[in-house]
């Protein structure tokens, strides 16, 4: 075994405290808790072994507040030494429990080798994996030449607009080389990167009237249910013939997707202490929300021109039919060439450590590379951290030990191979 294996090996326990304590802190967003819990503890630690730490609030992003404020930490150990800077991004937010559990959601448990509670896999195995690497490699070769960077970020599971966004927005990306975002896509794959997405809200219009004579009114949700029905026929159909040449998994997520998030007509919910009935009335408004995943190959314009497009053939078949559409939110598709110089040397060590060579993948959805990609304008990331990606925001969520150890290796090696005469 290596020295570097070595180093890790020895860390086992610790690895597992880590990742438990990581776990006992329930960061769930929404709303966005105990964020500054988190970045201390990680800061405590990491200070303490001479790594100079910085909690950074993102003051102004959305979900900031008061009671919830986001905050980040970005720690970085740098002995002086001109170099590379290697960065190690996670998000320390998790989403809800949700039902179903058989384990304590933060209770951090360990049994059989695999660590349960929410954010378990999705990420902070991920982030304690990168903190042993790094601190492997450090307690080998205390003085590297350039940079070794770990942030904890908030928001993930939200946008990542009080997280990476933020600090990709005020610099925090200028001076780094190489990103690695230990999300849970496997310990012997590459995540290049993610699909585009396209949230946008359709409204229908109608006129209100009483539900005993909707002959009087005109109701939206019928012509929502003509948008629908126009869907079905022509729209789900024309995205079926749209194929990636990008990796993605699964492979159903090869193909342009759209999925209808939410529909609404009518009058709002009354809210579960209600007892009532509702009031009979023709819908004068119905809203739904899709989200349409899209390919490389295709453009964010020519995307939203095939909604719009069939918006408009319906208005001129359907008497009455009228509709607002609003965009919500887009990400544009993000792929690191394989070429790039962090692909290259993950997939060295991924050969080394699990003596199989390392496959390549494209996320169906998407994660933070796309701030570094586009507001940080940095190519050179990918994903890549121990944890099976299905497990991710499921009830008995866990995380193999195993594999959050062989995962540092890979990791602690990408730092050897870049940060290279650091044995010198
Ligand atoms: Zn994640």
């Amino acid at each position: 075994m290596d020295a570097l294996a070595l180093e890790i090996e020895t860390r086992r326990d610790d690895l597992i405290r880590l990742t438990q304590d990581l776990i006992r802190i329930p960061t769930l967003n929404p709303p966005g808790r105990q964020y500054l819990d988190i970045c201390e503890y990680l800061a405590a630690r990491l200070a303490s072994q001479g790594w100079e730490c910085r909690l950074i609030r993102a003051e102004g992003a959305p979900g900031d507040c008061e009671e919830f404020p986001r905050w980040n930490l970005v720690a970085s150990h740098d002995a002086g030494r001109s170099g590379e800077c290697v960065h190690f991004n996670s998000h320390h937010d998790v989403v809800e429990v949700g039902h179903g559990w058989t384990r304590d959601p933060f209770g951090g448990e360990l049994d059989a080798g695999r660590i349960y509670g929410r954010g378990a896999c999705d990420m902070k195995g991920g982030l304690a994996s990168s903190i042993i690497a790094a601190e492997a490699f450090v307690a080998l070769y205390p003085d590297h030449p350039g940079r070794i960077e770990i942030s904890a970020t908030a928001d993930e599971e939200s946008g990542g607009f009080g997280g990476v966004a933020y600090l990709a927005g005020h610099g925090a990306f200028a001076h780094v080389g190489h990103v690695i975002i230990p999300e849970p896509l496997h310990k012997d794959r590459i995540c290049l990167g993610h699909r585009g997405v396209w949230w946008a809200e359709i409204e229908t219009h109608g006129r209100i009237a009483h539900g005993s004579m909707p002959f009087l009114g005109d109701s939206a949700i019928r012509h929502m249910g003509a948008v629908l029905d126009e869907m079905e026929r022509s729209l789900f159909p024309l995205l079926k013939t749209k194929r990636t040449e990008m990796p993605v998994i699964p492979e159903g997520a090869k193909n342009s997707t759209l999925n209808i998030n939410s529909i609404h007509g009518g009058e709002a919910d009354l809210g579960p202490g209600f007892t009532g009935l509702p009031a009979p009335c023709v819908a004068d408004r119905c809203r739904i929300v899709i989200d349409r995943r899209f390919l490389i190959e295709e453009d964010l314009a020519e995307v939203k021109r095939e909604v719009t497009a069939m918006l408009e053939g319906i208005r001129t078949e359907r008497p009455n039919f009228s509709y607002e559409i609003r965009d919500m939110f887009e990400v544009i598709p993000s792929m690191t060439d394989r070429d790039a110089p962090v692909v290259r040397s993950t997939a060295a060590a991924i050969e080394r450590v699990l003596g199989r060579e390392a496959g390549y993948v494209v996320s169906p959805g998407t994660y933070d590379q796309k701030h570094i990609d586009r507001i940080g304008k940095l190519k050179n990331c990918i994903a890549y951290g121990p944890g099976v990606l299905d497990l991710a925001h499921q009830p008995d969520e866990w995380v193999g030990v195993q594999d959050m150890l062989d995962s540092a290796r890979v990791m602690a090696l990408v730092l050897d191979d870049i940060l290279r005469d650091a044995r010198g």
